[in-house]
């Protein structure tokens, strides 16, 4: 069945529709249900539908742009939330980011890491990161290249107010399943390769959050399906 074509349900709905979607997957690809969390990523939405899908039970949340995601968190403070940062990093705006998430997925250069370390408040846990990746070569123009990502690893896990969990990627849109899967298997086989054990693959979105799954995500990054199209 076409979601698209269903009337536009609530977000509770869609949140329990996903859920089940990403269990189906799991079991389907021989994962426990358990192995796989959900960001809800809340990018353009407002503060409204996060508190509408907190109160449904969520409470991973994913926002890419800076100050959008501050505002948010003023706005729902009296929440208890997981925040994810998975947007580009400029380097001069890594201070809240260090200041106001749990995690962040998009760490892709030396100079940014040794920032967020730095800047980490010591009254609170290392910061949770994930480095981000480029298996698409020149159709992204985001994440390390895998020969250069071994060094990085090496950095972070020197890094004591970094906690280095795993990596992340978007790969470059592709329809065909079996080619999802080779994108994410590639991730997949770079996190197993070391230099240090890993334990978070963070890879699939409302489009290809199956093939993730198949192929080892222990986060997908899903915003479409949970909060129906974002407004411009
Ligand atoms: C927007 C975004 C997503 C979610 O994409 P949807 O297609 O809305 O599910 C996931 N990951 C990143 C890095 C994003 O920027």
């Amino acid at each position: 069945m076409n979601a698209d074509a269903l009337p536009d349900p609530d977000i509770a709905t869609r949140l329990a529709r996903v859920l089940d979607a990403i269990a189906t997957a799991a079991e389907r690809h021989g994962r426990a249900p358990g192995e796989v969390g959900l960001v809800a990523v809340s990018k353009r939405h407002p503060a409204s539908a996060i508190r509408a899908a907190h109160a449904a039970g969520q409470r991973r949340f994913g926002e890419n742009y800076l100050q959008e995601a501050l505002a948010k968190q003023d706005e729902l403070a009296d929440l208890d939330i997981e925040w994810h940062f998975i947007g580009a990093i400029q380097s001069n705006k890594t201070a809240d980011i260090a200041q106001r998430f749990d995690w962040v997925h998009t760490v892709d250069r030396e100079k940014v890491a040794r920032r967020l370390n730095d800047q980490r408040p010591d009254d609170r846990p290392p910061l949770n990161v994930l480095v981000e990746v480029n298996i698409s070569g020149e159709a992204s123009k985001h994440g390390i290249t895998p020969d250069q990502l071994p060094a990085l690893i090496e950095t972070i896990a020197g890094l004591p107010r970094l906690r280095l969990r795993g990596l992340m990627s978007l790969p470059a849109p592709v329809d065909d399943f079996a080619a999802q899967r080779r994108a994410f298997a590639a991730l997949a086989k770079l996190a197993a390769a070391g230099p240090v054990p890993l334990d978070t693959l963070s890879m699939g979105t409302s489009d290809d959050f199956e093939a993730a799954i198949a192929e080892g995500a222990t986060l997908v990054r899903i915003g479409t399906a949970v909060f129906g199209p974002r407004p411009d």
